[in-house]
């Protein structure tokens, strides 16, 4: 079979683990070249690389932490300067509603340092990713973005106040880069995660808080947790040809949750 995206080079933000590092597997099997990035576990992203070149497959790591501008403007001139463009990005570093370890907090409670760092990593480190990544892409007259916000944009827990309020954000910040982008080439669209098993994301947070785990069962109608290989199978289609129209759109993958 032809691969999808053979000679296209693909970007992945929070390669290190989960999502992440399984679409940065995906876009190699179907041909691309990727660069997986990450801040802190270094370790993670090198072993996605690994894993991508013993398959035959070619990838490079950049380390960058997303919330700082003059990192993601290095990193995206780097995967220039190595591949000659850049075709697909998928902003997908986040942390959880936790902000790892940490307690879920009510907005009482909430340390503004947490809700900083949650608006720093998971909105702000989108859109400096998009800054620069767009700027190429325009340049190109061809890109296309994928972010990742989550289920809980449309479906608000509380105790999750930093973490809804930076993926929610995600949504109008995504429809502003797709009209921007829309009459260059440049396509930019957002999948929202249902809970999502094998992350560490959702590792963490079922097991500081183990009785979440049932809860979010029971709200997913298709009766199974999300994988990372749905997502990356969403991210691939919206990155293709066949997606080519779409651009602005908002699309739980989600198992029905958000249409509870
Ligand atoms: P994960 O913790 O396994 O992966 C997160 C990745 O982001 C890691 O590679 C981590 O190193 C990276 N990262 C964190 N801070 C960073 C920073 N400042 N700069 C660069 N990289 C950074 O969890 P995951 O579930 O694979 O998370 C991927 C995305 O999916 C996140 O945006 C998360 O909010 C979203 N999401 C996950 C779920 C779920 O249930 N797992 C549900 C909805 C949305």
């Amino acid at each position: 079979m032809k691969e999808r995206f053979s000679g296209k080079v693909a970007l992945v933000t929070g390669g290190a683990s989960g999502i992440g590092r399984v679409t940065a597997r995906v876009f190699a099997r179907e041909g691309a070249a990727v660069i997986v990035t990450t801040d802190a576990n270094v370790r993670g992203a090198e072993e996605t690389v690994d894993l991508i070149k013993k398959s035959g497959g070619e990838a490079t790591f950049i380390r960058c932490d997303v919330s700082v501008a003059r990192e993601v403007e290095s990193l995206v001139a780097e995967c220039v300067r190595r591949y000659g463009r850049l075709d697909f990005a998928f902003n997908n570093a986040g942390i959880g509603p936790d902000g790892k370890r940490v307690p879920v907090t009510s907005i009482v409670d909430m340390p503004e340092e947490l809700w900083d760092r949650t608006i720093d990593i998971n909105l702000k480190g989108v859109f400096l990713c998009m800054k620069y990544e767009m700027k190429q892409m325009l340049r190109q007259k061809y890109g296309v973005i994928v972010n990742t916000s989550s289920v809980g944009a449309l479906k608000p827990l509380p105790g999750f106040g930093a973490y809804v309020a930076s993926k929610s954000g995600l949504l109008g910040l995504t429809k502003v880069a797709a009209l921007e982008g829309a009459a260059y080439g440049v396509r930019v669209n957002t999948i929202l995660p249902g809970p999502t098993e094998r992350t560490l994301l959702f590792e963490y947070l079922t097991g500081t808080h183990p009785e979440e785990r049932e809860k979010m069962m029971a709200e997913i109608p298709m009766g199974r947790l999300a994988t990372p290989e749905d997502m990356a199978e969403a991210v691939m289609w919206l990155c293709s040809d066949e997606a080519s129209f779409i651009t602005g759109h908002v699309m739980p993958v989600d198992g029905g949750m958000t249409s509870k």
